[in-house]
Formats: C-alpha cells, structure tokens, sequence
C-alpha cells in the first residue's frame, strides 16, 4: 500500500473545445515513482490529458493537483506566476523535438537552468553534462541541433526537460516522429529514468515498452478513460471491448 501523496491527482476532469467534448468524467492519481502508459485510438484525447496535467490546456470543470499544487479547479486556473512556477516541476516532452535551432545542445540545455533556477554558467554547463552523459550523448555538447538524428534530438529534449529538475515528466508520443531503427535509443532513456524512480507519465503506442517499464497502464477512448491496470491485465485479460480491439489493432499492425 501506498501511504505517499499523489504527486498528481485529478478529480472529475472535464475539457471541450466548443461543442466537442474531448474529456469526461476523468478521475485519476499518480503516485511517485510511477510509471503510467497511456494508450488509446488517435483523437481518444490523450495529448489534451497531459496538457490539462501542466497547465496547457484549461480544464472546464474538474481539479487538477500536481506536485501539492491545486493547477486548476472549478475552471480556474492557477495564476501566471504560479502557473509558470509549477510547470518548471512538470517536465514535458513532445513528438516534435522544438529545440532551439541556433543554440548548441548544451545551450539548449543550459537556457532554462541559467534564466529561470538562475544558476551560474558553470554550474548549468556542469548539470548539463551530467544530463548529456545520462542521455549517452556528452561528446554532441557543442553539435548544432541540425546535425543532429532525431533520436539524438529527442535525448537532447529530454536532457532539457530534466535540467529544470522536475519532479515528473510528461511525455507525448515521443518516439512517434522517429524513423524505427532510432525508437530504441530513446526509449531507453526513458527506462534509465523510470529505474531511477522518476514519476513518468508517457503517451506511446510502443507497446512493448508499456508492458516493459509501465506500471499503470491507462485506455483512453472518446475522452473517456475506459479503464487502467496493471499491464499483466490489460494486455491479457482487458475488461472493456474497446481496449481488446484498440490492442488487436496496435499489435497486429506492429
Ligand atoms: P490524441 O492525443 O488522443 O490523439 P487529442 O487530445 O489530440 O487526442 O485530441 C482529442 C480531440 O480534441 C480531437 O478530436 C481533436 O481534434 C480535438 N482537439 C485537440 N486540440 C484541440 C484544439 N486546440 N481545438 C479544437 N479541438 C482540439
Ligand atoms: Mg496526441
């Protein structure tokens, strides 16, 4: 059993653009350490989940908490200052790398670190470094992004995303851009990080790595979270039709 605070809590999540409702009815934590795969059809609104998770997207009704922060509430959210503050502690990685083009990797790194944890050049470059090795690629420090893979580019992310220090990281679909000889260099970055006992939450249609390093694993359909286990269950003996036919879907294609 698990006596620690969620390190994310949603309670009756609820978000539409316009007329179309894309989440309903969301209940959901996340406790540390965990490592929570989110799967579903395309349109099943999973990114639009992750993006209620940090602050990108406004709830209409419901409450998220992350890292013992109410983010929103009732339709409200955090105020900007706030806002901004609790997002350093909520890593995000995305399928499309947005490193800075004209910065080195290691300043890409560094950038976030020096503005807003205002460390000194040193200190950030030597954080970086640490990152860089972790992500297995120091001797890239001074590469443009231009030069880069994209497998290499997604590492150099999320190197990035764990110089602010979050305390969990978000990620969409971050291997979905890769060429497939390129997918499992990062995903085992990800597993690196999962074993330190980072607090993921990771949209993927990797199968594999679901099973693997996930120890939630949580169906999305028509906005609805339809339902989340162990990944033993899920991929065996799933309760709900529509994750059987999600799953054949996935697999068969694969
Ligand atoms: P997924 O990540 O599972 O593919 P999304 O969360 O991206 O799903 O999208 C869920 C639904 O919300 C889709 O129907 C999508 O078209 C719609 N949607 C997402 N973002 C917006 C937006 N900014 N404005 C209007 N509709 C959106
Ligand atoms: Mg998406």
């Amino acid at each position: 059993m698990n006596m620690q605070k969620p390190i994310l809590s949603i309670r009756g999540l609820r978000k539409s653009f316009g007329d179309h409702v894309v989440l309903q009815n969301i209940d959901f934590e996340v406790q540390p350490s965990q490592v929570v795969v989110i799967i579903g059809p395309s349109g099943s609104g999973k990114s639009t989940f992750l993006r209620c998770c940090n602050g990108l997207e406004q709830p209409d009704s419901g409450r998220v908490e992350i890292c013992g922060h109410t983010l929103s509430e009732a339709g409200q959210m955090l105020g900007d200052q706030p806002l901004n503050h609790l997002r350093e502690q909520v890593g995000m990685v995305f399928q499309s790398f947005n490193l800075f083009p004209h910065l080195s990797v290691i300043d890409n790194i560094t950038v976030g670190p020096r503005k807003v944890r205002a460390v000194s050049r040193a200190q950030a470059n030597s954080e970086a470094m640490v990152l860089l090795n972790k992500v297995g690629l120091a001797e890239k420090a001074h590469a443009m992004p231009a030069s880069l893979s994209g497998g290499q580019k997604q590492r150099v992310a999320i190197a990035r995303a764990l110089a602010m220090q979050p305390q969990v990281m978000l990620f969409d679909e971050p291997t979905s851009a890769l060429d497939p000889e390129l997918v499992g260099e990062v995903l085992q970055v990800m597993k690196l990080l999962a074993s330190e006992g980072m607090t993921m939450m990771v949209v993927t249609h990797e199968m594999d790595f679901a099973r693997e390093v996930g120890d939630i694993v949580v169906v999305m359909d028509g906005g609805v979270l339809i339902e989340a286990g162990p990944p033993d269950i899920i991929f065996t003996n799933p309760t709900q039709p529509r994750t059987r036919d999600f799953l054949r879907a996935v697999l068969n294609r694969a």
